[in-house]
């Protein structure tokens, strides 16, 4: 039988990767739905090479000259309800999320909703409302298998060895400042900080890693994902970025994934999962990468670790207003309109202005409401 996909955002760096490991396999996957915000021009090509029955575009577009673009037949749907609606279809076995930022968590609660199996690229939605969809998907059997690096290398490392887990060690690159004295940072260009040393991805996710918000975001997401609390989660620079993270367990031995940065192979493992095949990833020569090293973080350099950390231990909507605050700062950064050093000011100054809602069972509505509000006074802070 062949598996039944959704890639909801298949235009960006995760899309286009999905489709290049779909594109390997001639037989077991079936492409259902595709989804872009604004890139249609992409989309319709992708929808003629891939003949999915679906699309969804965002509601901002306009140009009717997509529907003549597209194969005979294929339904258009549009922003968040489109999103949704493909997100609860009955003919998708695996949806691919790989939208980027917190518009992913409407889809992303859906496809937890209808017990769907979950290829997790996006980290703002699960880090936003943690606890809701953890439950939601114990309740409905939805199986969420992460695509981002670091949270598959530690799925790969625990399988079947969860209850003896001790430690997470989640390395990060360190991003392209890492060697670059923080006075320095406003001075650089956009698009010096938009060049990541190992990988090629989104605007959003390498200004990310340029703060090292990326792996603030990160712990909260091996938080959920893997029901570990915050303290037992260290991050440790690597900057060959061979070692996708590691875990230790309670008897001191530490397991760790390794292989070349190419995200298709996460990708393809959360589409094969549990079974392994051969791919269009790069195969990796120790011999030529000679030797790995580590170091610690410098969290003077990089606030935006502790202020994720903060939020890890906070909980409640703090997470979401963390995740939302960053959102609306980076995009004022791309804009133009702050400062790279601003980042991380205006995320704490958001933080500090929030009364934390912690009770059990925030709902998707309160969270929504926390991002929404964080938005606005981020978006308050970089106009003064
Ligand atoms: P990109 O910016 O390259 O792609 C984002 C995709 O989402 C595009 O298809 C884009 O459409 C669509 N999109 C953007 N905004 C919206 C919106 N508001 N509503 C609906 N669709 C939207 O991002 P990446 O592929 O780099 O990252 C995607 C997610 O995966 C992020 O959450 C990121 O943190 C995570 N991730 C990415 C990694 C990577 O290697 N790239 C690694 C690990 C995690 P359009 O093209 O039309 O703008
Ligand atoms: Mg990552």
């Amino acid at each position: 039988m062949k598996k039944r996909i959704a890639i909801l955002g298949s235009t960006g760096s995760i899309g286009t990767n999905t489709l290049d490991v779909l594109s390997a396999f001639d037989s077991g996957f079936e492409v259902v739905a595709l989804s872009c915000e604004s890139n249609f021009g992409l989309l319709a090509r992708q929808a003629r090479r891939f003949r999915p029955k679906c699309v969804c575009i965002g509601d901002g577009v306009r140009d009717l000259s997509l529907k003549r673009s597209l194969p005979s037949g294929v339904r258009i749907v549009s922003g968040c309800e489109g999103l949704r609606e493909i997100a609860s279809r009955g003919d998708v076995d695996i949806l691919v999320l790989a939208i980027s930022g917190m518009a992913a968590l409407p889809p992303l609660v859906e496809a937890v909703r209808t017990g769907k199996r979950i290829a997790l690229a996006n980290k703002e939605a699960l880090v936003s409302a943690g606890p809701l969809i953890v439950k939601l998907a114990g309740k409905n059997g939805a199986e969420i298998i992460p695509v981002d690096s670091e949270h598959s290398a530690i799925f790969q490392c625990i399988e079947g060895k969860r209850k003896f887990l001790s430690r997470i060690i989640l390395t990060a690159s360190g991003g392209p400042l890492l060697d670059i004295s923080s006075k320095k940072f406003d001075s650089l260009a956009r698009r010096d900080i938009l060049k990541h040393p190992k990988w090629k991805m989104g605007e959003k996710i390498t200004i990310d890693s340029a703060t090292m918000m990326n792996k603030g975001l990160e712990i909260i997401e091996a938080q959920h994902l893997f029901d570990v609390t915050e303290d037992r989660i260290e991050v440790l620079i690597h900057p060959e970025a061979i070692i996708h993270s590691m875990v230790e367990f309670l008897d001191g031995a530490i397991l760790a994934q390794l292989a070349l940065p190419d995200m298709r192979l996460p990708i393809q493992y959360a589409l094969t999962y549990p079974v392994r095949r051969g791919g269009r990833a790069a195969v990796t020569d120790l011999s030529k990468i000679g030797k790995l090293s580590f170091r610690e973080p410098d969290i003077r350099k990089f606030p935006c670790l502790e202020l994720a950390r903060a939020a890890a231990r906070a909980g409640g909507t703090c997470p979401a207003v963390l995740c939302a605050a960053d959102e609306e700062a980076v995009s004022a950064y791309l804009d133009g309109r702050i400062k790279f050093s601003g980042i991380p000011k205006v995320v704490g100054r958001v933080i500090a202005r929030h009364k934390n809602i912690k009770r059990e069972g925030l709902s998707l509505g309160d969270i929504l409401r926390a991002g929404e509000w964080a938005k606005e006074e981020a978006r308050a802070i970089c106009c003064h």
